[in-house]
């Protein structure tokens, strides 16, 4: 199963993505953590990659899609992935959908962790005290100074890929506000939905039932990619819009051609007359040739 998470910072997303590890058993593949790891370890990546993270930046997106290019390679990705924090731009998303072709491989779906902005900051301010109690280094980007970039590079940059994977059909929204609990039970719900997550070895479902719930599971995949799709972006407007015009010309010509019967059956009575016109001459000259020949008769 090959997955995205969607959602700004705070979202929740490294927590579920540890949760569909366990489940599915697939990797995570969080570009902040690689760029962190490569920040620790001083590599040329992580050197280009610090100062950028520290302010709230993205990182160039021909950077981040090299790491993941080489990544999604290697032998434990086989399995499956979940990429968190990846793509975060929509040449990103281009990228990756060129890199998917080009292995052949096939993403089952996008989710997308719906979240209050103004409970971004709390959960971040708890992450970092979590961290703190745990005797271990707080991110330097969890402050909520940096947040607020890093809220502002999610709504300019990242957010146009709601747009762009609802138009591919591959996006699902979850609520994000709901407990841990509650988000893992219904991504594993919306995955089911569309008949992904039967995949894990351990979990898998018996063949039979699969195959079953495939209908009714497309369905429900329909009715849960809905929210985003009502959404009702620019280029879904576009479409509508289209959509209304086509269908104003088909109003336009039925009615062109109920005029053009309502003419002929106009029309109609109209000959009915005449010809009635007609049976009753004839029958008025018949009646005259009668009288003559009545006449003449007497007449004898
Ligand atoms: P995260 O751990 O996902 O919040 O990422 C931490 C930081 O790493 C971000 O604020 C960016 O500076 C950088 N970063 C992570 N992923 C990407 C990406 N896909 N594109 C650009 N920058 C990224």
């Amino acid at each position: 199963m090959r997955l995205i998470l969607l959602g700004p910072p705070g979202a929740g997303k490294g927590t579920q993505a540890q949760r569909l590890v366990e489940k599915y058993g697939i990797v995570q593949l969080s570009t902040g953590d690689m760029l962190r790891a490569a920040v620790a370890a001083g590599t040329p990546v992580g050197l280009k990659a610090k100062d950028i993270m520290a302010a709230g930046g993205l990182v160039p997106d021909e950077v981040v899609v090299d790491i993941i290019a080489d990544r999604i390679e290697q032998a434990d990705a086989a399995n499956g992935f979940i990429l968190d924090g990846f793509p975060r731009t929509v040449p990103q998303a281009a990228a990756l959908d060129d890199l998917l072709k080009r292995k052949k491989m096939k993403l089952d779906a996008v989710i997308e962790l719906k979240v209050n902005e103004g409970a971004l900051l709390q959960r971040v301010e708890n992450r970092a005290a979590e961290t703190r109690a745990r005797g271990e280094e707080v991110r330097a980007d969890d402050t909520p100074e940096v947040l607020a970039k890093r809220l502002a590079s999610y709504r300019a940059q990242t957010e146009p890929l709601i747009d762009y994977y609802s138009e591919r059909r591959s996006l699902l929204t979850v609520d994000g506000m709901m407990s841990i609990d509650g988000v893992t039970e219904e991504i594993g719900r919306v995955l089911s939905a569309i008949g992904a997550g039967t995949s894990a070895p351990a979990k898998a479902a018996p063949r039979q039932a699969s195959k079953r719930s495939s209908k009714g599971a497309s369905k429900a995949a329909k009715a849960s990619r809905k929210p985003a799709r009502a959404a009702g972006k620019p280029a879904r407007k576009a479409k509508a819009v289209k959509k209304a015009k086509k269908a104003a010309k088909a109003v336009k010509k039925a009615a062109k051609g109920a005029r053009k019967a309502a003419k002929k059956v106009a029309r109609k009575p109209a000959r009915k007359p005449a010809k009635k016109a007609a049976k009753a001459k004839g029958a008025r000259k018949a009646a005259k040739a009668t009288k003559k020949v009545t006449k003449k008769r007497a007449k004898r």
